[in-house]
């Protein structure tokens, strides 16, 4: 809000311009060339630019109108899904891990048949019935269509990415070894942290208070394959409400990159997260709302120029 602040002020203060606060839109007038209010008053000018963002976080202001208005002016709308979210899980997560951040691992997403969807490396989090932090909405961005398009796809963890598996096999061959002893529910601490000791003992089917001296070669092989692979199938996506962008938007075929300029309509203009254009994390986001802004303010700007 600050900065929203800033920018405003600064524009008003130094800029030639007038801004209209809680003026919202409700269509365009049928020229294309201005807009109808919601108190009912019309603006019209020589260039109209629609900037109304897209559907996430709806609390900032975002209703997704810039589509209905793109559509109204002949432009193809590319569906929207909400992206940089979280992804929901079929598989329930137990308590103690809700909240927890994972450091340090490997995340990717494939579809059933092995075909991966995307790859990283980082932290992430867990919900309630889905996993979400940094590693999760860069996967979000790859997935979030398909997902909305009601596939099912399965996201792995990896919770040793630095040890390929003969050299973690060989490392749990001498931990079992050296801790013959202990029991494999307190012994889980050896390679997990205590809030994945939980998940752990339900997806590996090894007896609680088995000693370390006791486990099997296959036990062995499933813990193995827990370290390196635990597994979700992910249904689903976060809503718009927690969502930083919104995928989808005006087709970018049926608008000019140099001047953003509709190919459509003449004087009509588009920029930032109303066109069918999104990032990863990082900024790129608020870039290409700058990069496309500035972009549009100036070419409609110049258009006029050039015409007087
Ligand atoms: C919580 C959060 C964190 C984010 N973090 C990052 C980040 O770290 N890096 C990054 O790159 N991006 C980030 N983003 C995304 C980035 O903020 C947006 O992509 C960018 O602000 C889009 O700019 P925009 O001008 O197109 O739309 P918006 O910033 O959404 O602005 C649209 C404006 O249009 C107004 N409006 C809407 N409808 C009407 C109407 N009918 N009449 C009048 N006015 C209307 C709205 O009130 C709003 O002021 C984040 C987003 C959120 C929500």
């Amino acid at each position: 809000m600050d900065i929203f602040l800033a920018l405003i002020n600064d524009l008003e203060r130094r800029s030639n311009v007038t801004i209209m606060k809680n003026a919202a839109v409700r269509s365009l007038t049928d020229d294309r060339r201005g807009v109808r209010l919601q108190d009912g008053a019309t603006l019209r000018g020589d260039a109209l630019i629609i900037a109304t963002g897209g559907l996430s976080y709806p609390t900032t202001g975002s209703t997704g109108i810039g589509y209905r208005l793109a559509q109204e002016a002949g432009h193809t709308v590319v569906q929207q899904v909400p992206s940089l979210v979280s992804l929901s899980c079929v598989e329930p997560v137990p308590q103690d891990l809700v909240g927890f951040a994972l450091k340090n691992v490997g995340l990717s997403v494939a579809r059933p048949d092995g075909k991966r969807l995307f790859e990283g490396f980082g932290e992430m989090t867990f919900g309630d019935r889905s996993i979400d932090g940094p590693l999760v909405l860069s996967a979000s961005r790859q997935v979030s269509r398909l997902l909305h398009n009601g596939e099912k796809l399965l996201a792995h963890i990896d919770l040793k990415p630095a040890l390929s598996a003969q050299v973690l096999d060989k490392r749990l061959i001498a931990d079992l070894d050296a801790n013959g002893t202990r029991i494999f529910n307190d012994a889980l601490r050896l390679w997990l942290p205590a809030e994945l000791v939980p998940l752990a003992l339900t997806r590996l089917h090894i007896e609680y208070y088995k000693r370390l001296n006791q486990i099997n070669g296959a036990e062995r092989r499933r813990l193995l394959a827990f370290l390196k692979n635990v597994e979700f199938t992910l249904c689903g996506t976060g809503d718009y409400s927690a969502a930083i962008v919104t995928q989808g938007g005006v087709s970018l075929n049926e608008v000019n990159p140099k001047t953003m300029e509709s190919k459509l309509v003449p004087g009509l203009y588009f920029a930032g997260e109303v066109l069918d254009l999104d990032a990863d994390t990082g900024g790129f986001n608020l870039q290409i709302a700058f990069s496309t802004g500035h972009t549009a303010g100036h070419s409609s700007a110049t258009r006029n120029v050039v015409r007087e």
